[in-house]
């Protein structure tokens, strides 16, 4: 009897459809997640989630990254920032001094913590840390 019980569990398993490219259950880490509606569910503890949109495509849609500034202001691309201390570069004797205004920065996912893309006059493309600036 028990043998049966168990042929009838396996061949009830779940259809291959359901195995997609969808993300595992953040609660559990069951793959087996299937799609219903606009919702991702998990089988297994039963969970239910809205997918991260196009949370695949490095670099496609960052809402989930919030870059702040040095005193908790929320940055966003096209922003206007005051750098709110000296920074040595390299190559110039002068650096960038505290107070200088950078515009329309862009959040970037940058090596070694610098998340700010920007031009700065006088220095031209820079990338800084959002740490150093303040929201204009
Ligand atoms: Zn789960």
């Amino acid at each position: 009897m028990g043998f049966f019980a168990f042929r009838a569990r396996s061949r009830c398993g779940y259809p291959e459809a359901v195995i997609e490219n969808l993300p595992p259950c953040p609660k559990c880490s069951c793959e087996y997640t299937y799609e219903m509606n606009a919702l991702v569910v998990c089988p297994e503890c039963g969970h239910e989630w809205v997918p991260a949109e196009g949370g695949a495509q490095a670099g496609e849609g960052s809402g989930e990254k919030v870059v702040k500034d040095a005193v908790g202001n929320v940055l966003s691309d096209g922003d206007s920032v005051t750098v709110v201390k000296a920074l040595k570069v390299k190559g110039s004797p002068s650096g960038i001094k505290a107070g200088t205004k950078v515009r329309n920065i862009r959040l970037i996912d940058g090596v070694d913590g610098h998340d700010i893309d920007c031009r700065i006059d006088g220095f031209g493309a820079m990338q800084l840390k959002s740490s150093v600036v303040k929201k204009a």
